[in-house]
């Protein structure tokens, strides 16, 4: 069976190839060579990101260690750390992440998995990982079943079961889930407009599962904190004991 399908789809590979290159979506360059997702961002362009190597309060963006939210801000929000591979305004991670949600390329969750590896792994959250992982549940930032239904799949998701086989952690996905499908926090300009639309949209509706849980919030990007926040905010009152946020970008 596998012998009459591969010839195939080599061939379909080909045509497509030929008509339709990939191109690295950062230099716009075709690497032939390339396979799969190295298609859409080439080693040379990889290895040029620059990472995030001063960790920040999620909510002041002070300077923290490990990215925990100051002492300021905790008193009225959820989140215990943010981790954030790179900045937004890197070109290279503004354009992939762009494609990856926008151009429905599913294919580039494995690079932004990649950088978000080698980040935990340069500031030893690797790990951290290894020996609380009993304690460790990884949860995406759903998506409302509208907008899922809409893009066929949640990004945040997909991000999620990769860091999880890259590092042998549980995932829940159906656990959190988002009762309101209000507008997408980058179509909103103003910031308070931002914590506002996320407000009251996320509910948590198996308790048992994440009770005395470390939660890994997996997320593409965070801006204000406030989705990753509220999140935050219901699954601690189900009964978890820290959320630290996980996301490529921190706009
Ligand atoms: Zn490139
Ligand atoms: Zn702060």
């Amino acid at each position: 069976m596998k012998l009459s399908i591969d010839p195939i789809i080599s061939a379909k590979n080909f045509f497509l190839d030929l008509f339709f290159p990939i191109r690295c979506l950062s230099c716009r360059k075709n690497h032939p060579s390339a396979d799969g997702p190295k298609h859409y961002l080439c080693e040379t362009c990889f290895l040029k990101i620059k990472f995030k190597i001063q960790p920040e309060c999620a909510f002041c963006s002070a300077r923290t260690i490990n990215g925990r939210t100051c002492p300021f801000c905790l008193p009225q929000h959820y989140l215990n750390f943010l981790w954030a591979a790179a900045d937004y305004q890197e070109p290279t991670i503004k354009k992939i992440l762009w494609a990856f949600k926008y151009q429905f390329i599913k294919d580039l969750a494995k690079p932004l998995v990649r950088l978000l590896s080698v980040y935990l792994r340069h500031k030893k959250m690797d790990k951290f990982m290894e020996t609380y992982r009993r304690e460790i549940l990884v949860i995406p930032v759903p998506l409302h079943f509208r907008r899922l239904n809409w893009r066929s799949y949640n990004q945040s998701e997909l991000l999620a079961r990769e860091l999880c086989s890259e590092f042998g952690l549980n995932m829940q996905s159906d656990t959190l889930l988002r009762l309101k499908h209000h507008k997408p926090q980058a179509e909103l300009g103003d910031k308070q407009e931002r914590i506002k639309n996320a407000k009251n949209i996320f509910y948590c509706r198996q308790p048992d599962k994440i009770k005395n849980k470390t939660i890994i919030l997996v997320d593409d990007i965070s801006t204000t904190g406030s989705t990753l926040d509220e999140c935050a905010k219901i699954l601690k009152q189900s009964g978890a004991e820290k959320v630290i946020g996980l996301v490529v970008a921190k706009g």
